[in-house]
Formats: structure tokens, sequence, C-alpha cells
């Protein structure tokens, strides 16, 4: 089987596992863990922002960013589809005692107008305190906000007094596609988010990054949802080892993930290539007179598993461990599951 489903499917490497086995720890609740601490400065750099907290899950920092960034009864305002909005089990409701108000894309990102617009609508309820970006945006295929865009719905939300979280899971596929250093996106935010445990290979572990007042409210909130560890060194230690050795190799899952829409398209399948700007493929089944799950069972039993990126739509994922020759064998074998009911 070749796994397409998720770059959360990496595994750690023999070097990585290595670089786990040396790490120097201490207790990291004391903040005695040199190797948290050292993740911690370095990931605050890498994302433009003073401080940085490390945390078991990226779920768990979007969490502890949206407390720490509003007050209960406001407005959280973010693309329909993003992480924050439908897999993160209602959080920002019962966590923050948020109202989750989701906005329409197709491409992920949201407008100033649209900031303007739904917090016009609402002044006289609720004050919207929080808006959350998501680059890369997963549920519109991992696409890339252009720097600009981004900067200027930032300052909207600037103008409107609106907290903004950037959810960079994938801020490093961003930064590789687009050659803009993730600090520069990541200093347009009040508090980032970065998950080490998706194309950057580390078998768990997330960062939030923020002010340095805010980092310190943060710890409060690690301890208040559990997130508080031990010799988490670790585990921080597989986070440095991917910050030193699987940055640069990101642009070869964007070049597989390309090739193989590419390969898709030319097989008359449903797919566009320019929308493949990281390492998601995008596999619209509603022309092919099928559902999601009838695609994916076809699919699979040709050897490949996919997941489903949003309603309609297939995702297929590239990441270390996905080679050409996997590539190639995809290329082959989902038009053979699918091809034949193209219709022209
Ligand atoms: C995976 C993901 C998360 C959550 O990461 P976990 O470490 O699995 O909790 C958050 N946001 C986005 C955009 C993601 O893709």
């Amino acid at each position: 089987m070749i796994d397409l489903r998720s770059d959360t499917a990496t595994r750690p490497t023999p070097e990585m596992l290595a670089a786990m086995t040396a790490a120097e720890l201490g207790d990291e609740q004391l903040r005695e863990d040199p190797t948290v601490n050292e993740l911690q400065r370095r990931a605050a750099e890498l994302l433009g922002q003073e401080a940085a907290l490390f945390l078991p899950t990226a779920t768990m920092a979007n969490q502890i960013a949206l407390k720490i960034l509003s007050r209960p009864g406001c407005l959280l305002i973010a693309q329909e589809r993003t992480h924050i909005m439908i897999f993160e089990a209602g959080g920002p409701a019962i966590h923050s005692g948020l109202v989750m108000v989701g906005l329409q894309s197709e491409n992920g990102r949201i407008t100033p107008e649209q900031l303007r617009d739904v917090t016009s609508a609402s002044e006289d309820v609720e004050p919207a305190s929080v808006v959350v970006f998501e680059n890369t945006h997963r549920s519109a295929g991992g696409r890339v906000w252009p720097l600009d865009e981004l900067a200027a719905s930032a300052a909207a939300a600037r103008e409107l007094g609106i907290a903004v979280h950037l959810d960079g899971a994938r801020i490093m596929n961003a930064a590789a596609a687009s050659g803009i250093p993730a600090a520069d996106y990541g200093r347009l935010a009040d508090s980032v988010t970065i998950c080490f445990s998706k194309g950057l290979g580390c078998p768990l572990g997330a960062v939030l990054a923020s002010s340095e007042e805010r980092i310190e409210r943060a710890w409060r909130e690690k301890f208040l949802f559990g997130g508080a560890m031990r010799q988490a060194g670790v585990v921080a230690a597989a986070a440095l080892y991917a910050l030193d050795h699987n940055i640069e190799r990101l642009a070869e899952d964007h070049a597989r993930a390309r090739r193989l829409a590419e390969g898709l398209a030319e097989a008359g399948l449903p797919v566009d290539p320019a929308t493949a700007e990281t390492n998601f493929v995008g596999i619209d089944v509603g022309p092919l007179g099928m559902d999601v799950p009838e695609a994916r069972a076809r699919i699979r039993e040709q050897g490949v598993l996919v997941s489903v990126m949003r309603p309609g739509v297939l995702r297929a994922a590239t990441y270390l461990g996905i080679e050409d020759e996997h590539v190639d064998r995809a290329r082959e074998a989902i038009p053979r599951a699918l091809g034949a009911l193209v219709s022209a």
C-alpha cells in the first residue's frame, strides 16, 4: 500500500531517533529542560515572535492561543474549513466560550472586506475578539497565502481591534513554497502555531509563539490543559533535529505533489495542478459520477490510500517517506481506479 492519506504518517528516521537519545534533559515544568528551552528560543526566532512555548500538539497550541487572545462570549472568526473550526472538537466554544463564525472562501483566505462585514453585523451583540488565519490552508489544498494579502487582512483586523492568530501548523511548507521566511508571515500575527508532526517528520510536538507577556500567560494555560510535561527534551530534540535537517527537503515533497497532480491531470482526472502549491493534491470526484467513499475504495483496491480534503474532494499528500517511485506508481494506480469513469 502507498499511504498518501496524510503527512502525519512520517516516522522518525534513525538519525532523528539518535538525536532524541542524545538529548540533554531536565524538568520541563520547572523550565529546566535545556533542550526544550533551546527549541523555544529557536522557534520564537523562526516565527518572528519574542517567546515560545513547547506543547504536545498543535491543537493544544491553537486552543491556548485562543484562550489568551480572547474573552468569553466574543466572536472567533475563521474560514469555515480551518482546522480550528472543524477538527478541534468545538474547543474554542468549550474552552474559551467563543462564538465560532465561519466565513466562506475557496482558497482558504479571508479578505479585509469580509472582516469588516462580519464585525459590522455583530457590533450590537459581542465584539469579535480573534481571527484565525491558516497558512498553508489544509482544506483549500495546502494553498499558500500571498504575504501581501495576509498583511492586508492582518492590518484590517488590527484596525478593527481583533487579535490575529496564525495557525501555521504547516508554515514551513508555506515558507518553502513561497521563498518567504516564516518569520515574515509570523510577525504579522499576535500568536503563531507550528506543528512538528506533519511534514517536519517528528513523532509529536508543536510550539506556540507570541509576545513574552502572552507566553507567560500561556504557561498557566499549559498547566490547566494538562500539557506541562517532564523530560520533554526527548521530544523537543526531534523538533530541533527537524529544524536543522527537514526544512529544505520540503521542496521535494512539493515537487512530488506537483508531479502527481500533473500526471493525474494528463490522465484526464479532474485535478488542477496549479492548486498543488505545496504537498497536497486535490481530486474532485464530482465529475466522476461517484461519491467520496466509493472513489477511495476503488483507489484502495489499486494499492493507494488517499483521504478527504473537503466534501467532494479527495486528498493525496506527499511527505518524508514518499519517494519518486511511489509517485510513479500512484500516477498509474489512481487513473486506473477512477479513469474509466471520467465523462468527457
Ligand atoms: C494538523 C493540524 C493541526 C493540529 O495538529 P496536531 O499536532 O495534530 O494537534 C492544527 N492546524 C492545522 C492546520 C493542522 O493541519
